[in-house]
Parts: C-alpha cells; structure tokens; sequence
C-alpha cells in the first residue's frame, strides 16, 4: 500500500489581531484521552495541536499535553498527564535565554504571576509581555525529522524500531520588534546600532511522540543580518515545576519533581546522572518567594544549558543549534514504573541501543588468531569479533598495508557473516607536543590525561577513524575512554578558540564522528552514556579486577550486575565481561581455560549471560575448545537466539542475587508472542523448591497465562486480581529453571 505522508508545513502567521488558530480542532470537545497504561498498550492517538476556547495553543498526543500561550508573548502554560490529571507547571517562564555577545534575552514568557506556588489560568490575562524580550511571531507544525542518517543493523535487532520516532514538530518563531530594540539601545549607553538585531530569529522547537509521555526541546538561532553574532551563551529550557517535595528545614538531597530529564549533551559517566555536569540542572527559584523551604533551597526549577559556552560564532545567513533534551513525566514513584518508563523511552529515541549482536573479544590481531576467533564465531552463531585492547589492533596505522590486512579480514568475516573491529583508546593517555588538554588552575583531566579533541592531534585523530573505517569496511569501534567533558584553555588549538567553547566543540565533533557511525552501521561500544550521541552499548556495571576472583564469585556478582545495570538500561545496552583467559590476575582460580576442564561453570556463565539477554566481551583465544565446549556455547547461543525478542525486551526485577537464595528476573514484551519469560538461578549447593508470587502486570497478559517450563509443554494458569502468577518451581543445585508466558 502506497504509504501517504501529511506535511503540513505552512507557516501560522500573526497579523494585527494575533496567530491564527483558525482550523484547529477544539481542544475542549476533540481531544482523545488514551486511558491505557503506555508501557504495555500500543495507543493509536497520535501527536496534534490544538485550539482552546480562549485562543491557547495545546500540543498532545492524548497521554501528556503542552499548553502555551500566545498573547501577549509565546509561553508554556501548562504541562499535564491527562490520564491522572495531574499538572506540573507552577509557574510561567521565558522559552529560553539566549546571550548575544554580552546582551542576554528573554525569549519569550511572561510577567506579573502573584505568587509563584500555582498557576491560574484567569491569571494569565492580567500578566504583560517582557518589552526586552523576543516576542513570537509565528508557528508551524509538520512530521518529526530524523536528527541524522541510521542504517539499522536489522539482524541485532529484537525488532525493527521505527526511525524517525512518529510524533510531530512544533516550531515556534521569536523575533525581537522596533520597541526592544529602541529600549536596548537606550539600555546598553552606546552608539552600536542594534538594528541588526531585528533580523535575528530564535525558532524555539518542540517534539511530541506518538504513545508516550515524552517531549523533546531545543532552540535554532538564525543570523539573517548582515553581520556576524555570537552565541556566548543560552538556556534551552526553563521549567517552573510543581516541588518533588516540601521542607522547611536545609536537606542534603531533594526528591525531585518526577520528570527524568534527557539530554544529547551528556558526557564524563555510564548513567545518566553526569548530566547534571553537562547540560542539565534542577536549580533553585529565585523568583518564589513562598515556597515552604525556609532559606529558598528547593531545587524545582528545571534549566537546560551548557556548564561551559557555547561561544559559538554565527556567521550572516546562517544558524546555531542547541542541544537537545527530552523530558519524560511520570505518573508514579514505583521504582521498576519509572525506569521501565525511562528504558522505554530510551530504546525508543535510540533504536540502534537494541542492537545486540552476540560478541566475543579475541585476544591477538595476527591473520591466524582473527581468523581463528572469525571461524569460531560462525560455528556456532556468535555475531560479532571484536579485536581487544592489547590484541595489537591500530586505528592509528594508516599505512597501505594495515589497511588492506584489515579490509582481508573484515571481507573473511562478512563471508562467514560475521562483524569485526578493534579496540581503540581516547581519553586517559596523553599525546604530548601540546596536544594535551590545558586545564584552568586547580582542575585535572577526568581520567588525569587526555589529548584535546580539538588540538591538531585530535582533528587528526578522527580523520584516521574515518579513513580507517571507510577502507577498511569494518563494523565495530570499541572507543575506550570517549570524551569525557574536560575544558581546555590553552588558545592554540586549532578547533577552539579558549575555554569558552572548547567543551562545545570537543563534544560536537565526536558526536559527529559517532553519528556517522549510525549512518554507516558501524557499532560502537563506548564506556560512557553517549547513546544519544550515537553510541550503542556502555559498560553494564562492573569493577574491572571483579574478574580476577574466584570463578564461583564471579557467578554471584555477575548476577548483581546485570540486576542492578538493567534498572536504568535495557539488557542490550549494557555489556558485561566473560575472562576464558587470566585478565588483571588470580590465577587459575580464576580463569575459565582450560574450558573443557571448567564446563560447569562456564555453561553457568552463559547461561546467567544468555539468560539475561545481555552480552559479554567473551575474551580470549578461542570460545571453545572440545565438542563438549562447542555443544554447551552452541546450546546457549541457539537459546538466546530463540527467544531473543523476551530476552532483549525489559527486565523486571524479582529478587536480587546474594547467594544466599535463589533470585530471578523476569523479562517482558508485551507487545510479542512471548510475553514474558521468568529465569531463576539456584546458587545454593542443594536444590530447592520456592512458591513465588510472579508479577506480571508488565507482560501484558490478562486473568490467564498459558505457562511453559523450559521447552517443555504449556500450562494454563490463572493471574491473580493483583496481575501475579503463583508458581512452584524446582531448581536444582548451583543451577538454573527458565519459564515462557504467553
Ligand atoms: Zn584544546
């Protein structure tokens, strides 16, 4: 069926009686109101504006609304979850802030709010416009836009994820009139003609998906006059919340008000809390006087901006873009409800971070040990051959031999189809001959070296992954150590100009270089919460000398690693490590080699691995080493693929491994075949029988569950009032039990 695309994509204007509204369905009688939970009902409401009664403008997808004014300025007004009713605007602010040179706007909003503790909708006539301000001009509404190329890598992939996410674009356009810029002349005591300004637009915009709570935000500063600006510095977003909590008293840590906030800007950790140090911030509301916190300390106002900069000069004609944030409102504080939310809406503006190709990491980049670890791989379905750190694999060696030697290769593993590529290190080591970053006074590099990006080196640097990568047509970057957020003041840097924007311009160019990778299908393994970015998969969670101990620990904390990582990751966003060979030390103690001497353990590894959905850098020499060795990878390789879907669906979190019991997960999908598959592990020394009450609410399944054990046949069974399923199960000793739910 020819597929027919809407594009609306004509400019509302204003004229002297205000914008035009004018055919936009009522919001009062049209809007729909989805009343199933999200997370586990595919909603057929999709994302459109509409008109209220008194001239507002509402952006919804029937689960969330935005509401803005329009007179006498461009402003949110409201922001609410439909379904519950509840509202999260206490307060109306400018659209953002953006700092020309050193003159600071407004960008829209309004003044004159009584208090600041709620918002009344009969307040909003009496407030006035800021004269200073940019005042909207006009709107347009069309599809959302992909942010850049994506060759999905389908065959990784539980399932083919749409790009871009369906939803629409709201952009509002700001421009400053005759009477700002009459009153910043006078303001600033000078004879520069502030003219130019006029011709100065800042677009604010915004995207709503269709079926989930999420906006996204950013600002575009256009420069159609004749000479050039600078962006010294702006605020993308600034939201006056509803508190996530009152006190009188000082407090160490607040709860916040129940939006988790993401951002493309984010740097220097594996969670998303290092945003907090990059891009985003829950500050203190100077304006709010009668908040409950006797000295003013409640952290409920949300502010989107840069730590450093940007400083980024905008020559005539062309624009400056801000970064993008995403903001997801929950309706509840149930832990496993918000970071399911969280995980769904990161899988959703990142599809490429559920790609989840079956790896192993050999140890050596001579042709026999490649082609070796390449033939083992195909043998038994592993997907992916990543040459490690130390393996002797180097980006850098751009000599027409290194790269026709790796384009063999990679042409020998696409014939066994299989994706290769290596290791290559970034921040943490120093490159010296003033490459170096130069950080202010009393400050030191994250990982205590690192080159600037931006320094000669750097540019270099990046151009070899390019050349590399397109020579050679291999698949995978391991990028250790990705740009950790470290300034430079040092002034001879070609890509930056001081300190100011040095984090800009560092950051930008190896999110670039990772969205090209998206573009070409490159994969990339990177340490750090770059997903956004680009990336696919950080680290799930571990402590690198964990994998010198005693291989019975190890089972235990590998457990406790994939339980705690997936709270806030879905099982292909995160990797664990799997030492066939001794890794930091240990010894034999520690070590899976021989494997066909430590077959018991090693299936318990693949089996908590495979069973969780989550993939490890198997390293070593070989992935197997006998028939016996070969049949258990095969087996567990042949079972994950089965059940790939469940397994790279979202983990819910039963009970925790402490060794002392058995713990569990339980993976869902509820918009599969399989709904839901239960694994349990046994770690005790005898086995056990347990009654468990199984919640399966996040299945999606209804009164009755038809229940397989293992492979074997299925049962039904009856789901409780509460959505639980009551099982007795047997697990044997140091051993593990697996149930489907359909
Ligand atoms: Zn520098």
């Amino acid at each position: 069926m020819k597929k027919i695309i809407t594009l609306l994509c004509c400019w509302y204007s204003i004229s002297a009686s205000g914008i035009t509204l004018k055919g936009l369905p009522i919001w009062e009688k049209d809007h729909p109101i989805v009343s199933t939970d999200w997370l586990i009902s595919k909603t057929t409401a999709k994302s459109a504006i509409y008109q209220t009664e008194d001239g507002k403008l509402v952006f919804s997808n029937g689960i969330t609304a935005r509401t803005f004014t329009l007179f006498p300025n461009g402003a949110t007004v409201g922001l609410e979850l439909l379904n519950t009713n509840e509202s999260f605007i206490r307060s109306v602010r400018p659209e953002a802030e953006v700092e020309l040179g050193s003159l600071k706007f407004k960008v829209g909003g309004l003044l004159g709010q009584p208090i600041h503790n709620y918002l009344l909708p009969e307040w909003l006539s009496k407030m006035t416009t800021d004269p200073y301000a940019f005042q909207l001009a006009d709107y347009t509404i069309s599809d959302v836009k992909a942010r850049f190329p994506l060759k999905k890598r389908s065959t990784w992939m539980a399932k083919d994820l749409p790009w871009p996410l369906p939803g629409k674009e709201l952009i509002f356009r700001y421009q400053l009139n005759d009477q700002a810029i009459a009153l910043w002349q006078e303001k600033i005591h000078s004879k520069e003609h502030l003219d130019y300004l006029k011709s100065v637009v800042v677009e604010i915009h915004y995207e709503l998906y269709d079926g989930m709570p999420v906006f996204s935000k950013w600002i575009k500063v256009l420069n159609d006059s004749k000479q050039e600006i600078r962006v010294s510095k702006f605020k993308s977003e600034i939201l006056a919340v509803h508190e996530g909590e009152n006190a009188v008293d000082a407090k160490k840590k607040w709860d916040l008000p129940n939006i988790t906030v993401e951002s493309d800007y984010n740097f220097g950790g594996m969670s998303n809390e290092s945003l907090f140090n990059s891009s985003i911030a829950w500050n203190l509301d100077t304006l709010y006087k009668t908040q409950v916190s006797y000295e003013l300390k409640t952290p409920c106002l949300l502010e989107a901006y840069p730590k450093y900069g940007p400083n980024q000069s905008v020559k005539p004609g062309s624009s400056f873009e801000s970064f993008r944030i995403w903001e997801l409102v929950h309706h509840s504080l149930d832990h496993e409800n918000k970071s399911l939310e969280h995980r769904r809406m990161l899988r959703s503006l990142a599809p490429w971070s559920t790609e989840n190709p079956i790896l192993m990491h050999v140890r050596g980049s001579k042709d026999e040990e490649v082609i070796k670890a390449i033939d083992q791989c195909a043998e038994v379905g592993f997907e992916m051959v990543i040459m490690t750190f130390g393996s002797g694999f180097e980006v850098e060696d751009q000599s027409p031999e290194n790269l026709e030697r790796m384009k063999k290769l990679a042409d020998y593993a696409h014939s066994k189809g299989i994706a290769l590529g290596g290791y290559s290190l970034l921040a943490s080591r120093s490159v010296g001959e003033g490459n170096d970053v130069v950080m202010p006074k009393g400050m030191s590099p994250t990982f205590g070296n690192s080159p600037c990006i931006e320094s000669q080196w750097g540019i270099d640097y990046f151009n070899k992954l390019y050349n590399f990568y397109t020579k050679t047509g291999l698949d995978i970057l391991e990028h250790d150590g990705s740009y950790p957020g470290d300034i430079c003041i040092a002034t001879n840097h070609p890509g930056h100009t001081g300190v100011d924007d040095s984090q800009w311009n560092q950051h930008a160019r190896i999110a670039q270089f990772y969205q090209w990778c998206r573009e070409k299908g490159i994969y990339l393994n990177v340490p750090d919460y770059y997903f956004l970015s680009g990336s696919n998969k950080t680290g799930m969670g571990y402590r690198e000398t964990n994998w010198s101990l005693p291989r019975a620990q190890q089972e235990i904390i590998e457990r406790q690693n994939i339980y705690d990582g997936t709270w806030d990751k879905a099982p292909s966003m995160g990797w664990m490590f799997v030492p066939l060979v001794q890794y930091h030390g240990g010894g034999e103690e520690a070590t899976i080699e021989p494997l066909k001497d430590h077959l018991p353990h090693y299936t318990q590894r693949l089996a908590n691995l495979f069973g969780a959905g989550v993939q490890a850098c198997y390293r070593g020499p070989q992935l197997y080493d006998s028939p016996e060795t070969q049949a258990v990878v095969a087996k567990w390789v042949a079972f994950y693929k089965k059940h790939r879907t469940v397994l790279d669906g979202d983990i819910i979190h039963i009970r925790r491994p402490d060794g002392r019991d058995y713990d569990a997960i339980l993976h869902v999908d509820p918009a599969g075949v399989e709904k839901g598959l239960l694994m349990i592990y046994n770690p005790l020394n005898e086995p056990i029988t347990r009654t468990l009450s199984i919640p399966i609410y996040y299945t999606g399944l209804n009164n009755k569950a038809s229940i397989k054990e293992q492979e074997g046949t299925s049962k039904d069974v009856l789901i409780t009032r509460d959505y639980k399923i009551n099982l007795t199960v047997k697990i044997p000793a140091k051993g593990y039990q697996y149930f489907t739910f359909r």
